[in-house]
């Protein structure tokens, strides 16, 4: 016989632990899996997150978690390799360690994965000097020598976001051939250099971006990298249970509701597994929004359970004994029985 919970939360991110930590403080019993790979973990710090500012990641997670065990959330480090509909409205859930569970409802908060450009360096800097986000880290290395790869035409957009925190930006047309006549303006009114040529590599000292090799041989000298990495969500249970996807600028993600409902009953989907532009705080906040629906939906349903047995005659045990004390009482109950 399985272990049986209101609610499994797969992934333990900013928003699985929001999730959480909503459910348990509804009484809820939550289990919440997590394989350990949030998005941003090689990032020393984040940014951007009220009140948090600055703090570590891995120190906000553990603040997280610590949270959510004084409500008693179960929280078991590893992976969900399978959520399977047991027809009844419940699901079987399979850990790749071969532990299964049920639960009456998921939330998945499993991130998304960043597909980095294949350039020679980028992946061993990235979340250090190679970089994806201005408000993420554009405050700590404002000022600084700013190159900007473009492997879509679309990143000349991103070079001119980032004269914003440096006016020193040059944008490296990498494999992109051709731009628009109006975004060459662009670049120029905002005094951004362009550089032709594909990127080969990065050229570093002690550690510390100092450069942007050129296949021709030409080195420039940058001290931070700008590059759009693909943001793929990890959605392969969602895609196993056939949700369905909607369409984003950065390709297919599952399609949700506003409160993060997929379309498959029972199944949510909070924070970046559900949209790519989800900062920490908006990742937080989907996992916060879900948990408290998530535990009025369980109330009603089981509400409406009752009602329905009360209205075949068949009482639980807790009605049972509510209509003997009210008859010993010389009342009428509630409507039932009389
Ligand atoms: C380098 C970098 C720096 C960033 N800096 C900032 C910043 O300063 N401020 C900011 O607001 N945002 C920042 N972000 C964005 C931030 O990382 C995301 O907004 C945030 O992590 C989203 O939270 P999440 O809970 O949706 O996903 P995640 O934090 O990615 O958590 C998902 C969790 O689910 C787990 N998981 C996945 N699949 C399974 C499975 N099958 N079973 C069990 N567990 C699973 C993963 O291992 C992971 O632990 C940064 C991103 C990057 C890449």
């Amino acid at each position: 016989m399985y272990d049986a919970y209101d609610v499994v939360v797969i992934g333990g991110g900013a928003a699985g632990l929001s999730a959480g930590l909503v459910l348990g403080r509804s009484r809820r019993r939550v289990l919440v899996v997590d394989a350990g790979e949030p998005r941003n973990a090689l990032a020393a710090h984040m940014q951007g997150y009220l009140s948090r500012d600055g703090m570590p990641p891995a120190e906000f997670l553990a603040e997280g978690r610590r949270e959510l065990e004084r409500y008693g959330v179960e929280m078991v480090p590893g992976r969900v390799a399978e959520v399977a509909a047991d027809g009844d409205g419940e699901f079987d859930v399979r850990l790749a360690d071969g532990g299964a569970v049920r639960a009456r409802r998921i939330v998945m908060a499993t991130g998304l994965v960043d597909e980095i450009p294949p350039v020679p360096g980028v992946a061993e800097r990235w979340g250090r000097d190679v970089l994806h986000c201005p408000y993420c880290h554009g405050w700590e290395v404002r000022d600084q020598a700013f190159g900007v790869l473009a492997p879509e035409p679309f990143n000349s957009h991103q070079a001119l976001l980032l004269t914003q925190w440096s006016k020193d930006v040059t944008l490296f047309l990498h494999t992109v051939r051709e731009l628009p006549d109006a975004e060459w303006e662009r670049l120029a009114a905002a005094g951004v250099s362009v550089v032709e040529g594909e990127v080969a590599g990065l050229e570093t000292e002690d550690d510390r971006l100092t450069g942007v090799r050129l296949a021709d041989g030409r080195v420039f000298p940058r001290s931070v990298l700008f590059i759009s990495a693909k943001p793929v969500p990890r959605d392969n249970l969602l895609t196993a249970l056939g949700a369905r996807t909607r369409e984003t600028p950065a390709g297919p993600y599952p399609a949700v509701d506003e409160a993060g409902r997929t379309t498959v009953p029972g199944v949510w989907a909070v924070g970046n597994a559900a949209g790519p532009t989800e900062q920490v705080i908006n990742a937080a906040s989907a996992g916060y929004r879900a948990g408290l629906l998530i535990n009025a939906e369980l109330v009603m349903a089981d509400i409406e359970t009752e009602v329905g047995r009360r209205r075949a005659g068949v009482f639980s045990p807790r009605v049972e004994a509510e209509v003997a004390r009210t008859v010993a009482k010389g009342g009428r109950g509630h409507g039932f029985g009389g």
